[in-house]
């Protein structure tokens, strides 16, 4: 099967480069230090900032506030060990309050700080999720965990919340979540969201926010925070303090202005790209509701791309295996890199039993998918999940 022939279902994980920012990057691939104090240094400083202001002026931030950084990985851990280590610092304040669906960027961060092998002195207070890994403000005991913050702040070191799942695509009502907590440190991980649907940083009212260039067809390996003015931001990356002090190291021009093309692009053609992107997965998801003992975990309000399910007797690396063997790119959502299958953390977090998670599959679809794509995909799902089955559980 030739590379041309294959559909590309993975668009979560990462999406294909957007012509748009192939062709910003290339405008500035000789471009050097952004620091040094001479001409090639105002000309790549100058470029360097021209995308600071489009990424802000796009997303409702201030200039500022974008610090550009190597991936939403390390967004993350700026924003949730330097808010949290601030916070103790300054305030005294030691409690971290998390959801168990968060990406490991996050979860991993947190378990270092309150779990880790140093004693930084931290506790974890759980975020509850509903069945579908959302949290839901309406709840009585996640009622009382957000009113107790707003009412006693002084112990919060940092209340964080991903925007929308990167397994399951559900969103979660960040903005409610984040209603009156103004006096505590906040981050959200918007990864999965930005360029994929409106984003007002100052409405939402978050200290700090992350996003990831290549979720949005950006360049690999380069992120951003945005960061507020009020946020107190003690970094975990220390060095020659670029980047408001907060992500220290040369930063990527080159990287920058990739990033800007691509989330231009994406916010200008949103809507139609949505509408397009919705189809595609409706139609894969028609097809996938008949499948026997079906249990699909992507429920409105989602990504539009996103198509999460779990078909218990199957394994999911035998799914993908197989969906790969006829020319499917697809994963199983798990963001674990180690290709040990495990039991999502989401899915067991969403209270799903390891033998249902385990058979998880996630197809996202994305700008480049065709309704033929999706129709290959729906045509093929029924005969693999048979294959799979019978292949049983490891
Ligand atoms: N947060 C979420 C929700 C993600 O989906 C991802 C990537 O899958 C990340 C963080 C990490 O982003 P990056 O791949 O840029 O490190």
């Amino acid at each position: 099967m030739n590379q041309q022939s294959r559909i590309y279902a993975d668009y979560a994980a990462s999406a294909p480069l957007r012509p748009e920012a192939a062709e910003a990057m290339e405008r500035v691939a000789t471009e050097l230090n952004p620091a040094g104090q001479y001409k090639t240094g105002r000309d790549a400083r100058r470029i360097l900032e021209e995308s600071r202001e489009q990424i802000a002026d796009l997303l409702g931030a201030d200039p500022v506030e974008v610090v550009f950084t190597s991936s939403g990985t390390e967004a993350d851990n700026i924003a949730i060990q330097g808010q949290a280590l601030a916070a103790a610092a300054h305030r005294g304040a030691r409690t971290i309050v998390s959801t168990n669906t968060e990406h490991p960027a996050v979860l991993e961060s947190v378990q270092w700080l309150c779990d880790g092998p140093l004693d930084f002195g931290f506790r974890h207070r759980e975020l509850p999720v509903d069945a579908y890994g959302r949290v839901d403000p309406r709840d009585p005991d996640t009622a009382q965990l957000l009113a107790e913050l707003r009412d006693n702040p002084s112990d919060t070191a940092l209340l964080t919340c991903m925007w929308a799942n990167n397994e399951t695509g559900n969103i979660n009502p960040v903005a409610t979540i984040l209603d009156g907590q103004d006096s505590i440190a906040t981050h959200v991980d918007a990864v999965q969201v930005v360029g994929h649907l409106p984003i007002d940083f100052h409405s939402l009212g978050a200290k700090t926010l992350a996003a990831s260039a290549h979720k949005f067809g950006g360049p690999r390996s380069t992120g951003f925070l945005l960061a507020s003015r009020h946020a107190d931001i003690l970094s975990p990356i220390r060095g020659g303090g670029q980047e408001r002090g907060l992500r220290s190291g040369t930063v990527n021009v080159q990287g920058a202005a990739g990033t800007a093309a691509a989330l231009a692009s994406a916010m200008e053609n949103m809507e139609r790209e949505n509408l397009a992107v919705r189809a595609a997965r409706d139609a894969i998801a028609e097809v996938a509701r008949t499948l026997d003992d079906v249990r699909i975990w992507t429920e409105e309000p989602a990504l539009p791309g996103h198509l999460h399910m779990s078909l218990p007797g199957a394994e999911g690396d035998s799914l993908i295996m197989l969906l790969d063997a006829a020319g499917v790119d697809a994963s199983t959502g798990s963001a674990c890199s180690s290709g040990v299958n495990r039991a999502s953390h989401v899915l067991t977090a969403m209270g799903v039993d390891v033998a249902v998670a385990r058979g998880a599959l996630r197809l996202t679809v994305g700008k480049g998918t065709s309704i033929p794509d999706a129709t290959r995909i729906a045509q093929l799902l029924p005969g693999i999940v048979e294959q799979a089955r019978t292949a049983g559980m490891a």
